[in-house]
């Protein structure tokens, strides 16, 4: 990890974190970085000294957000306010953003986010008369800043980066290209990170990595994940749930399935993007084309009750209406609990980049509705099956003022990306797990009250 270098003042600073969850936990490590390094968090952007944006560059309409709000910020800007960005955008475009964006004073890749500090120094320094902007700051190729001295929680349910980069080449994605090959987090710096997030109330942990089933590789374990969840089970005991996001279908072992069936605390759900399912698409994606319905099975007979969230993509080049309808077929033959759809991007610099972008923007979102369509009824069918039930819920609050109801999950639904127990109550205890009867099922959410 970069030495925290001295800071000539301190300066209020405001994040703005775009992407995904693993961008979340970046976005947190690095306000920790700076409040450790003496500087404050502004109340506004408008305030603020120090404007941050924890970029995404992984798909079109992510980096559309992304340049939008740089542009945005860039705009409205105060003439002695700096505006830094960070993230995947600035690792896979730097040269191209810094020709284009002007507005923006310092550029730091994705992968060396703990420079942070170093490089609001260097700002302080840059305000002298005849210095140059904006700064670049990119890590040498294979350095990756994963550890995070200090993890404090925002709710009862946390983020935990177990690792970053990627060993797979799948020929639609640019992440790699992004964060590099695959890196774990030495365990005992994943278990301090849990430790400081137990000790500050956390009553779910949440393990995000672009594949999580392969910690560990990199350091010379097998079974690393389910050692790791072991060793996390054992030392947390009173921790609730454990949950891990981002399954690798071809890396999930059969030690895996047994530690999730055998710890309580590790909840039978597993996030397992699949892409596709007809072996010829998978073929052309580059991802294992091993039967979708035999490895589906195999994880619900070793885990019994197990919830199998996954997302797929459609309109990948030369999907034709033959395998589009078989990728429809196995959603509704394999009932997954949870699925998500995303339409191909056509990504420069991936092997796919090579193909003709073929289906039509039109026909790809007819085909994303259909798969929608079939996975709502799916999860309609399920959520009604829940009525009369029990369930163990995590209360998060409720959703807005003076609501009758409190927000929160069971261990069916993971943050942000799956539906919510409804709870109606005059007063339940936020950030603990009570226990509701389900009395209505939603599309998507569920209407309960306490047992
Ligand atoms: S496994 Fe995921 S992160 Fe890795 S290359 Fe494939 S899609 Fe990208």
């Amino acid at each position: 990890m970069t030495a925290i270098a001295p800071v000539p003042a301190a300066r209020t600073f405001v994040i703005v974190s775009l992407g995904c969850a693993k961008n979340t936990v970046d976005s947190e490590a690095m306000e920790q970085l700076l409040l450790a390094s003496g500087h404050v968090r502004a109340s506004d952007r408008g305030s603020a000294d120090v404007l941050i944006v924890n970029t995404c560059g992984f798909i079109e309409s992510a980096k559309q957000e992304s340049i939008d709000t740089l542009l945005q910020l860039g705009a409205s800007k105060r003439h002695d306010q700096r505006l830094i960005a960070t993230g995947c955008l600035v690792e896979r475009y730097p040269t191209e953003l810094a020709d284009e964006l002007p507005q923006i004073d310092a550029f730091l890749g994705a992968r060396n986010w703990a420079s942070l500090p170093k490089v609001l120094s260097a700002l302080e320094e840059a305000r002298a008369p005849g210095s140059s902007l904006p700064l670049v700051e990119l890590a040498p190729d294979g350095a990756l800043d994963l550890a995070i001295a200090t993890r404090r929680a925002s709710g009862p349910s946390a983020y935990v980066k177990i690792s970053d980069g990627c060993d797979q080449r799948c020929a639609f994605c640019a992440i790699p290209f992004m964060k590099g090959n695959h890196r774990s987090k030495l365990a005992a710096l994943v278990l301090r990170e849990v430790g400081q997030l137990v000790e500050h109330g956390v009553r779910e942990i949440v393990l995000v990595g672009q594949d999580t089933t392969r910690y560990g590789h990199d350091l010379g374990q097998r079974d690393g994940l389910a050692r790791l969840l072991e060793r996390m089970t054992d030392a947390f005991p009173s921790l609730p749930w454990i949950r891990v996001m981002y399954a690798y279908p071809r890396h999930i072992t059969e030690d895996f399935l047994r530690v999730m069936r055998e710890r309580e605390q590790v909840v039978p759900y597993i996030d397992m993007p699949l892409q596709h399912t007809h072996p010829w698409t998978l073929a052309r994606m580059r991802r294992p084309h091993r039967d979708t319905d035999d490895l589906v099975a195999w994880m619900r007979d070793r885990v019994p009750g197990l919830v199998l969230r996954t997302t797929f993509i459609v309109g990948f080049p030369g999907e034709t209406d033959a395998e589009f309808a078989y990728l429809l077929d196995s959603v509704q033959r394999l009932r997954f609990d949870r699925v998500g759809v995303f339409c191909y991007s056509h990504e420069e610099g991936t092997a796919a980049f090579a193909h003709a972008d073929d289906v039509s923007a039109k026909e790809k979102a007819r085909r994303r509705s259909r798969v929608m369509a079939a996975a709502r009824d799916i999860t309609v069918a399920s959520n009604r099956a829940m009525v009369g039930k029990e369930l163990d819920v995590l209360i998060e609050g409720r959703p807005e003022a003076g609501s009758a109801w409190y927000a929160g999950r069971s261990s069916r639904d993971a943050p942000e990306v799956d539906g919510l127990v409804l709870v109606k109550a005059d007063e339940l205890p936020v950030g603990e797990i009570v226990r509701v009867r389900v009395e209505r099922a939603l599309a998507y959410d569920l209407l309960a009250r306490p047992v």
